[in-house]
Parts: C-alpha cells; sequence; structure tokens
C-alpha cells in the first residue's frame, strides 16, 4: 500500500494524491495549480487511464479543476462527491472550461501575430461536459462499499458547501488501514456554513496547513471592519473593490454586506451600490439560495424562515455582461465592485484593478489567501509600487485591506485541535500539505514536537504505508514567477526590492514604538519615497 503527492506539497494549489493497493488507484482531488506554475505546470505525472477511481473533497478549483484534463488524457471510472460538490462543480467546471478556452483564444491570436503555434487550451467545453456523467452523488457519514477491500465516506469539513474529510478503508493482504484525508478544514462560525465536525481514529492522515503558522485575529469583527472600510472610501468618492473567489467567498461578501445594510451600519451611505460581475458567483449565489437550502447552518435557515433573503438586498446589481461589467468603469459613483477571481490571476477583476489601483481615495479589500506567485499576493505583501496590468504599469496607490479572518480555513490553533481529536485512534503518521514550503515544514514540526510522527512531503514524492518511508524522495518546487523575476530584473534591481523588502521587515518590528520614533521614522520614508517616486 502507498501513497503518492501530485499536488499541493509544500504549496497551496494543486491538490492530488493517490493511493495504491491491491493494484487499485483512488485518486483524491484533481485540483489546477494557481500562481503561474510550481515549475511542473498541468501535467500529470501519471497517466490518467491508470486511475480506478477519484474522490473530490470539494468543489473549490485547486481540488477540482483539471477534471475535465484528467478524462480529457484517459481516465474513465466513477468520480465520488458530495450533492452540493457535484452541483457545484457542474457550474464551475464549466467556467472554467470557458475561461481555458477564451485564454487559448487570446494567446492562439498573440502567437499567431509572432508567426509561431498557437496554443492548445488546457481542455475544452467538450472535455468538461464528460465528467459530468462520471460523478456519484454521495450523501455525509454513508459508508460507500466498492469492494471487500475498499470503502469510503464523507464527513462535513465546514469550509464550503458540501466540503468533506474523505474517510478511507482499504485492505491489502488481510491488512487493513483507514486514511483520512482532510480536504480544507473549515472554521467554527463561518457564515451559512455548519461547524467543522471532527473524526476520532485513524491510521494515516494527510492534512491541510494552509494556516498552519497563525491563528486569525480575536478580536476582528469582518461587518463592523468592512462597514467602516466602506464608509470611508464611499466619503472620499472612491470604489472599494473585492477580488473574490465565486464559489464561497463572494457569498460570504454577499451575507455580510446584506447585514451592514440591515444594520444601518454605513451610516453616511445607507443606500450604498454593490456590482457583483461573475457569471459562476451568480450562478453559486442562485444555487446557495434555491437547490442547497438543506445544507445551510441552522442561522441562516432561520434567517429564510423569517422571510429575508440572506444573500440579496436592496442595491446589488448582478451584473450579466462583459460590457456592462467595463461600463462600470466610466461610471464615477462610488460603489462596492466584487468580481472574480479571488487571487487576480484571472478574469474581470484585473480590469477593476486596472482603473481603480492607481486611485488613491479607493479601497482593495482581500478577503482569502493569496497564493505565492498571484497578483493579489503581489499587491498584499506591499513590496511594489507598480504592478503590470494588461501591458500597463499601474501604480498601487490604493488602501489595500487583507481581511484574512474571512477565510474558511481552520487557524492553527484550529488545526492542532482537529488533530487531536483523533482520540480513539491516535494517527500512526501524519502527512502535512497545502501549505507553502515553510508552513508545511514548521506545522509538520510542531506536530513532532506533540509526539506525532509527522511529514512534510515533497512534490510527486511516494510514501510506503506500511512503514511511512519513502519509497521516492520527490522534487523541490521551482516557481516560475520567481524564475521570470530572476530574468527580468536586472542584479541591481533586485538588490533595491530586496532593501524595500527589508524595510518593510523593519517597519513592523517597530510595531508598539513610541509615537515620536513612529512618526520620525514615517516621515523619513515618506520624504525617501517623494524623492524617487518620479
Ligand atoms: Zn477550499
Ligand atoms: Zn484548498
Amino acid at each position: 500500500m502507498k501513497i503518492s503527492f501530485f499536488g499541493a506539497a509544500r504549496e497551496v494549489t494543486g491538490s492530488c494524491f493517490c493511493v495504491e493497493f491491491e493494484n487499485k488507484r483512488v485518486l483524491i482531488d484533481c485540483g489546477l495549480q494557481q500562481g503561474g506554475s510550481n515549475g511542473f505546470g498541468q501535467t500529470f505525472p501519471f497517466h490518467p487511464g491508470e486511475i480506478d477511481y477519484v474522490i473530490i473533497t470539494h468543489a473549490h478549483i485547486d481540488h477540482s479543476g483539471r477534471l475535465p484534463l484528467l478524462v480529457k488524457q484517459g481516465f474513465k471510472g466513477s468520480i465520488y462527491a458530495t450533492e452540493p460538490t457535484c452541483k457545484l462543480l457542474d457550474i464551475m467546471l464549466r467556467d472554467s472550461a470557458h475561461i481555458q478556452e477564451l485564454e487559448a483564444l487570446w494567446a492562439s491570436r498573440k502567437k499567431r501575430r509572432a508567426g509561431t503555434t498557437a496554443p492548445e487550451p488546457l481542455y475544452t467545453m467538450e472535455d468538461a461536459l464528460r465528467v459530468f456523467p462520471l460523478l456519484v452523488l454521495c450523501g455525509y457519514r454513508d459508508v460507500t462499499r466498492i469492494s471487500d477491500e475498499f470503502s469510503f465516506s464523507f464527513t462535513d469539513a465546514g469550509h464550503l458547501l458540501g466540503s468533506a474529510y474523505v474517510e478511507l478503508w482499504l485492505t491489502e493482504d488481510d491488512k487493513r488501514k483507514k486514511i483520512v484525508f482532510s480536504g480544507d478544514i473549515g472554521t467554527p462560525g463561518h457564515p451559512m456554513i455548519r461547524t467543522p465536525e471532527y473524526i476520532d481514529e485513524a491510521d494515516v492522515v494527510v492534512m491541510e496547513s494552509t494556516y498552519g503558522d497563525r491563528n486569525h485575529e480575536d478580536t476582528f469583527d469582518t461587518v463592523t471592519e468592512l462597514a467602516k472600510v466602506i464608509e470611508n472610501t464611499l466619503a472620499k468618492g472612491g470604489n472599494v473593490v473585492c477580488p473574490s473567489f465565486a464559489i464561497g467567498r463572494t457569498q460570504d461578501l454577499l451575507y455580510h454586506i446584506r447585514e451592514i445594510k440591515e444594520r444601518g451600519l454605513v451610516q453616511g451611505y445607507p443606500d450604498f451600490l454593490v456590482y457583483l460581475y461573475s457569471p459562476l458567483a451568480k450562478a453559486a449565489t442562485k444555487l446557495y439560495s434555491e437547490e442547497l437550502t438543506d445544507y445551510l447552518n441552522d442561522e441562516t435557515l432561520a434567517l429564510i424562515d423569517s422571510g429575508i433573503q440572506p444573500l440579496y438586498f436592496e442595491g446589488l446589481h448582478i451584473i450579466e455582461t462583459s460590457e456592462d461589467s467595463k461600463r462600470l468603469n466610466d461610471d464615477r459613483t462610488p460603489k462596492v465592485i466584487i468580481s472574480s477571481s479571488g487571487m487576480c490571476d484571472a478574469g474581470r477583476i484585473r480590469h477593476h484593478l486596472k482603473h481603480n489601483l492607481w486611485r488613491q481615495e479607493c479601497a482593495v479589500v482581500f478577503t482569502g489567501f493569496q497564493a505565492l506567485g498571484t497578483l493579489g499576493r503581489t499587491i498584499v505583501d506591499g513590496v511594489v509600487s507598480s504592478v503590470s496590468l494588461f501591458g500597463e504599469e499601474i501604480a498601487v496607490r490604493c488602501q489595500i485591506h487583507n481581511f484574512r479572518n474571512m477565510s474558511s480555513h481552520a487557524d492553527r490553533e484550529e488545526l492542532l485541535k482537529w488533530i487531536d481529536s483523533f482520540k480513539k485512534r491516535k494517527p500512526e503518521c501524519v502527512f502535512v500539505v497545502h501549505g507553502e514550503d515553510q508552513t508545511c515544514k514548521n506545522f509538520a514540526l510542531r506536530l513532532v514536537e506533540q509526539d506525532y510522527k509527522a511529514i512534510a512531503p515533497k512534490y510527486s514524492s511516494i510514501y510506503d504505508l506500511e512503514t511511512y518511508e519513502p519509497i521516492f524522495e520527490g522534487k523541490e518546487l521551482v516557481r516560475r514567477s520567481e524564475m521570470d523575476r530572476e530574468r527580468r530584473d536586472s542584479p541591481v534591481f533586485q538588490r533595491l526590492m530586496l532593501a524595500g523588502m527589508r524595510l518593510v521587515e523593519v517597519i513592523s518590528r517597530n510595531k508598539g514604538g513610541t509615537n515620536k520614533d513612529l512618526a520620525k521614522f514615517a516621515d523619513q520614508v515618506d520624504s525617501l519615497s517623494n524623492k524617487w517616486d518620479r
């Protein structure tokens, strides 16, 4: 019995793991790589035709976005997921195929003009449509028995509608093992989503560690803080731009904004306008409000019972066409704009950033984890004064807010609580995945300190599930964005960038200093910036 790590190994995207037993291969998740490339791209390091079963933990694209490619390259088996996941996949994979086709079309126009060969899309709508007949709907806590050697079930992970931990029971040579895959672990108190459940026994656990190195702030109240940002920005005549994942985070934002309006928290502009442009977000919002209500938490169901639509409110405009979305940029009325993608690496949000990033009076609110190499991460890290969008350098002058607490991922304390809940049978081995390189390694060390055998496997590594020794050590990731940056920037410019990053570190180390010192420091930094901002 062995396990291979084909994605989300020392990085947060591209979840894809394979368990082999009795000559059968089960793939857990089949996610898209985001943030450019990890140096290995979207290619599978295995033959999809040799996979027997696929199980999907939840519908987020970093867990499911390569399913059409898997089918295109020869996978013919069944794909098991919960009912909400299957319904969300139906809209999400169509949207993803549409984006792949569009991107290939744009790239092919460019290539043709340059006289080189046009690239193929990663997959097409036709490939996505071939995924749906393979989907098998499963209920939470129902055990699906495939054979004497193999059964599995889904348990609510409280991260997204339909999200689940997968529990696998496998037998090989009369030896039985229970393996639990965490998928993404949710956080309690999240809007609309039920509280994450716990599991109390396993032999092996494969767990995520996105926020394995930090805790969410207890005192941060999302609704009040968001209301403040909206009030202050509208007062200056600016727009609030929210890059948002179409499934999950957009619905959270709509839920919070409805509450802000109901409680009259934006006093100066109670009738403020909110524009949502993302055909996928629109479809997902409809699913949340109509077909998937059975899966909502009690608080949301109580709202619906009292006649309140949790995701719709006065002043919400759902935009249908990209022409209408473009028109928003000419309309100077201050407003809130929600668009995808959440990490700003594709989609309409890039146009809205182009028109708002350079305006001091505007604000950009990030609400989700920004993976390394994405435009969102570059902006959030605050290490650049401008970004390149559609071939133009756009200055970053607006207010940047990072609402980490809106995350639907467990923080470090919650992750530790989750792994400590395996009380009936403590896992013999924990594989730490779905976190950045250092985070995975640190979280694994933390578990070792607490007497677990914990490993942060490398990309494409293979482990024996009897001895937990590596059969293949795996490869170090090389980020394309880092390689590109090295190639593009002169050594002197790289030195300047490093000096800038050091300055940001020095600033954060001065937190808590006297007002006099901080003001002096701020004046000096300002005068340096004024001197060089030309
Ligand atoms: Zn997720
Ligand atoms: Zn994820």
